[in-house]
This record gives C-alpha cells, structure tokens and sequence, in this order.
C-alpha cells in the first residue's frame, strides 16, 4: 500500500523524546517521513531550556539532533501549540501516526501556606530565567539578600544552588542570558539551603551534579511540609530520620520521613521549590492520568487510541536524564514500526504537513 511506501508520522514536541523517537523512525524505516511539531520558536526543549549552562557538554546531543534535523525525511515546525493551534484528532486526521513527546510544562506546587509570597519562585521559572526560555524573562528574581533556599533536593535543586554560588566569571563563557548574567554579578547571596524531606543519604542527585571537583552546596536534611511564613522566612517542622543504614537495599532509599513537630526559623530573602515538573494534557481527545500525571500507555502505544503514541517525560513522568528518555523513545518509536508492520495504521495515503499548513493558516496562523 501507498502507506508502506510512504509512513507520514507526526511528532509533539522537540525535546530529546522527540527527537529520538524521530531518529529512530528515520533510521529504521528508509521511507518514514517525520515532522516535528514544537510550541517554541526554537527546538530542544529542556536542552535548551532547563540543562545548566555550565554544563555545556550535556548540551552536545543538540549535534546528534540537529543531524536528525537535517535528514529530507524531516522537518521542523516551530510556534506550532499542540492542544491550541491544531488539535490532536486534525493531527492523527493527517498523519498515519502521532507521537505525543511534549514533556513536562508545568511544576509541582507546594501547597502550603506563603507559597504565592514576592520572593517565593518555583525553580522551574528561575531555570527557565536563566536559560532564556521567553515565558519566564520577566522574573526579576530579587538576589539582593544573603540567604536562599530551596525547597527540594533532586538535581535541580542543585542546578540552581550552584548557578546561585558560582562566581559570574565563571558563567561568562557560557550561554547564559546577559540579563541573568547582569543579575547574578550584582548578587549578594552568600548561603544556600537545600531543605530535604529526607537526609543526605537518600538524596535525589547525582554527583555530578555538584560539579566536576564535588564542590558545591551541601546538603542538609530538614523536615517536611514547610510553611513560608512572611516573605523571608522559611518554617521548617523537624524531622525524625529513618535508620538508613538498616532499610531495604542497603542505601536508606525506603526510610521515611516523619514529622516531630519541631520547627525550625530559617531568614531568607528567596525561597526557590524545587520538588518536581509536571506535565499537563493537552488535548480533550487525549486519555490522562491526573494522578501520575502521564498519558497512560503501554510501552508507549497511548490506551485505547491506535495510531497515537507517547515518548519521555509526558510517558514516563518527570524523572530521568537524556539517556533514560532516549531509552524510551527508541522503544515508543520500535512500537510504531511493529505496528506498522502488522498493518494496524491506517491505510491509504496521508497528506501530512500540507494539510496542517492549510489548517493553520486558515486560522490565521503560521509555522516557522
Ligand atoms: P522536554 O525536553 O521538556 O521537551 C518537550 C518539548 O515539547 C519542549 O520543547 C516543549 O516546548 C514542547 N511542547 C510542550 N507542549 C507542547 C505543545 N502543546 N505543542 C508543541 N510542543 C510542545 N538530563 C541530563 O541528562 N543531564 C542534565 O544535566 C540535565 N539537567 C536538567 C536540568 C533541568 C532543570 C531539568 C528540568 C532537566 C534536566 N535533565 C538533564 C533531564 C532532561 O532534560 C530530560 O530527561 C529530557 O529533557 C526529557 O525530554 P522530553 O523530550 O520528554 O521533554
């Protein structure tokens, strides 16, 4: 049929799931043609947007994209917002298959008291603040206080401590915004808290993450449920520790922790919580898990919708690094072909980006 000569498959969201999930398409079916559909301007996501920018060499796996990029067989469409622009059922009307890889947009909130106090930002915004992502540039983060805290304790958090403690110079050469750049010289934040639920040893980062010679912020355990009480103070109920030598697997990571009612004043000028992304739907037409916060799937074929699959953080949860996202897009993208080959897509040919592009500018509106 006309649709093994030619798969037209849609992809949402330019991050490392949608590019992976592309690279392997494009590499193991020589007809397949991808189409890259991305909200921002510009492709990447999180690679862009959220790795630190003193972390150049994660960045590298941009070339690796920009290769997939640059296959005839691909194409990139910018400023395209799934959900808003152009729906889901117009996407899967066009294409024999859409893959959803738009990741995680939006952060956990705490839900305590204070949380929405001036001073008090999600580490998802500063992130986004300091890598140029458009939607956070008008943060003006104050840096004018000598301690921050931060509320979490995975690799983010980290990311953030040690932006905030590493001399300016040393952020010169990287590509850092000028404007975050500007911020940061005139900082005067000397102390850096890392507020953990749980204790050193059960920690969410890697080591790397502290930098090349290990330096970096300390951690500190502290209790769980903090108020924010008025704008600079953080209220931190104590905590109990588990024995973590002792718990299952041998590393603590099943000690939990409990609340002992004590609490803790800690003054600061910024509180920064860092407790997780979070994705959202996009679509009507698209099953979610609220709960989990992912399109429920099997091995990245989304429930129930034939011919709709799912890849990385909007799959798995906000959890993982590039590798683990590659991972599991090369598996989403394995599945599609399976399904390919089994016949259960469509038949008949699809117009793919053509009609797309009659859609959109129909409403107005236009890819890059
Ligand atoms: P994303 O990278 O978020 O990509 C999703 C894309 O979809 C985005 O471009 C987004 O704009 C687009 N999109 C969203 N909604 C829509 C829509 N409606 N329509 C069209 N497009 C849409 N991993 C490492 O290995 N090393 C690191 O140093 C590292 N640092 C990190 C630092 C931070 C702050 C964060 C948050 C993560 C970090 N990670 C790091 C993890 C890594 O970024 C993720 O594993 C990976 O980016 C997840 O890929 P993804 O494609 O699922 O999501």
């Amino acid at each position: 049929s006309t649709q093994e000569q030619t798969p037209q498959i849609c992809v949402v969201g330019s991050g490392p799931a949608g590019f992976y999930t592309a690279q392997h398409l494009l590499k193991h079916h020589s007809r397949a043609r991808v189409d890259i559909y991305e909200k921002q301007l510009v492709p990447f996501g999180l690679v862009r947007f959220g790795v630190a920018p003193d972390h150049p060499e994660v960045k590298n796996v941009i070339n690796t994209f920009t290769q997939t990029a640059r296959s005839d067989r691909c194409a990139f469409h910018g400023n395209v917002v799934v959900g808003r622009d152009v729906t889901v059922p117009e996407l899967q009307e066009a294409y024999h298959a859409v893959v959803l890889s738009y990741g995680a947009e939006d952060h956990r909130a705490l839900e305590i008291p204070g949380e929405e106090l001036p001073g008090v930002f999600s580490a998802r915004a500063f992130v986004g603040w300091y890598n140029g992502l458009p939607e956070n540039q008008e943060l003006a983060p104050d840096l004018s206080c000598d301690t921050a805290v931060i509320l979490g304790q995975g690799n983010v958090a980290l990311d953030v401590a040690r932006i905030l403690l590493t001399p300016p110079e040393h952020l010169e050469k990287t590509d850092i915004t000028e404007a975050a750049l500007g911020a940061l010289r005139q900082s005067r934040v000397k102390t850096v808290w890392i507020v953990g639920r749980r204790g050193p040893l059960q920690v969410a980062f890697t080591i790397k993450v502290l930098g090349p010679e290990g330096e970096g912020p300390g951690a500190r355990a502290d209790g769980p449920a903090p108020a924010l009480g008025r704008c600079g103070r953080a209220e931190l109920p104590g905590v109990e520790e588990g024995e973590p030598g002792r718990a299952p697997g041998g590393v603590g990571e099943a000690t939990r922790a409990v609340p002992t009612g004590d609490v803790e004043d800690l003054p600061c000028g910024l509180v920064l919580s860092s407790i997780g992304y979070k994705s959202r739907p996009i679509d009507p037409s698209v099953p979610f898990d609220l709960k989990l916060g992912v399109i429920p799937n099997t091995e990245g074929r989304v429930v129930d919708m034939p011919g709709l699959y799912c890849s990385g953080w909007v799959k798995r949860g906000p959890t993982g690094v590039i590798t683990t996202t590659m991972t599991d897009s090369f598996l989403t993208g394995q599945m599609l072909l399976q399904d390919l080959k089994a016949g259960l897509l469509p038949s008949g040919p699809r117009p793919g980006y053509a009609a797309i592009k009659a859609l959109l500018s129909s409403r107005g509106l236009g890819s890059l």
